[in-house]
């Protein structure tokens, strides 16, 4: 073991060599003057306090994947009992369970992988609704403030997704 004093950045506490000029972890002017080394921490905190925000958006996404999955498993129960004689249940089962499950699988993959679950659902929720549209054009007016607000949801957790890797680079956070 050496016995070498542990040089640590004042800002993100980063272990650094003497001869940095800037921390190799969050890029903190070690060498710079006060001015700037106090701007660099200021601008840090502004973005993390925009981290905080965008996770917030995230996370709303995310639970609007839970939303999806909920409502049509409801509207499904609610169909179940009003099928023609002529409709095929089995079809309408394994369709239900299907959605339903893809919905609950992308909530729950939503926390890992963000990005690909949020547009996942986004993509299967359009094509849902298209689908309906075409058999039943009436049906795009049922809970059309629902849908209007899932679609507005998961459109701006993706976006709240992409800004908030954005600053992750930027704070160089890995
Ligand atoms: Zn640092």
């Amino acid at each position: 073991m050496e016995n070498q004093e542990l040089n640590l950045c004042a800002c993100c506490t980063n272990t650094y060599q003497p001869v940095d000029t800037f921390c190799t972890n969050c890029g903190y002017p070690l060498q710079g003057n006060e001015d700037a080394q106090r701007n660099h921490i200021a601008n840090r905190s502004i973005k993390e306090v925009d981290l905080i925000e965008l996770d917030k958006k995230v996370k709303a996404a995310s639970q609007s994947l839970y939303w999806i999955a909920g409502i049509m498993a409801f509207s499904s129960l609610i169909s179940y009992f009003t099928l023609a004689e002529n409709d095929d249940i089995t079809v309408f089962l394994i369709t239900t369970v299907i959605l339903v499950g893809a919905f609950l699988a992308f909530a729950v993959w939503s926390k890992t992988k963000p990005v690909t679950a949020l547009i996942s659902g986004l993509s299967l929720y359009i094509i849902v609704q298209l689908l309906n549209l075409m058999v039943d054009p009436t049906s795009i007016l049922k809970g059309i403030i629902f849908k209007i607000l899932i679609i507005g949801y998961l459109v701006k957790g993706i976006m709240a997704v992409l800004e908030s890797e954005k600053i992750k680079k930027e704070l160089f956070i890995k």
